[in-house]
């Protein structure tokens, strides 16, 4: 189950992990992109932190509504969008359903994932933060109690998986055969983001 308050730890927990990781999120970006992805995520994510400290909330719906708005408004570049996206998805998702139980977060995350592609026009093996959500949108649905270390377990291989692939979204692409042998930022930052939800599961 998750309630409010495990939802805020969770996004408190993604903040940390995106302090502590900005500096090898950006040399990710560095290889395949324009070298700010690190900047971007620990910026809406202590924006995140920040907003929802200062909020009352009785739903995991209103603290991730929350989340998507301020992550749309505070990162710019691609990934803002996207997670955006994805949060909003799963807000909508989970109107009314709380405590979420695992049924209704397996299908929040899975409307998220789809969120995602229809943005991004993305699909798996474009070495994009799809090739996370999809494998771990994929375990949330076939299991009915969440295990933390599988989870974490799923989403790093899932981002080391990226480095096999060749970009062809987003700005990797431009970098062709090149991107080969770099794992996508956007894959290590969701890889964070799950890793530290299953921290909050434990
Ligand atoms: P920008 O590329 O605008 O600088 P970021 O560096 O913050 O944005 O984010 C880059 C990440 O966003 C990529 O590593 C990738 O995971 C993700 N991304 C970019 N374009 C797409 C897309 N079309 N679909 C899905 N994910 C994408
Ligand atoms: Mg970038
Ligand atoms: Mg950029």
């Amino acid at each position: 189950e998750i309630d409010v308050q495990t939802a805020i730890s969770w996004l408190n927990k993604a903040n940390e992990k995106m302090q502590a990781e900005k500096d090898y999120l950006t040399k990710l970006d560095q290889e395949t992109g324009d070298g700010d992805h690190g900047i971007n995520m620990a910026r809406g994510f202590s924006e995140v932190e920040n907003k929802i400290a200062n909020g009352n909330y009785e739903t995991c719906a209103d603290v991730f509504k929350d989340t998507a708005m301020t992550l749309m408004s505070k990162i710019g570049g691609a990934s803002g969008p996207l997670y955006g996206t994805a949060f909003l998805r799963l807000s909508t998702a989970l109107k009314g359903q709380d405590p979420v139980d695992e049924k209704a977060f397996a299908q929040g995350v899975q409307a998220a994932l789809e969120g995602i592609q229809q943005r991004g026009k993305a699909s798996v093996g474009e070495k994009t933060m799809v090739d996370v959500w999809q494998p771990i949108a994929a375990y949330l649905q076939e299991t009915s109690a969440i295990e933390a270390a599988q989870l974490e377990k799923i989403a790093k291989e899932a981002m080391e998986a990226t480095k096999d692939l060749i970009a062809t979204k987003g700005r990797a692409a431009y970098f062709k055969e090149r991107s080969k042998g770099a794992i996508d930022p956007g894959a290590a930052s969701s890889f964070y983001l799950f890793s530290a939800l299953a921290e909050v599961l434990k």
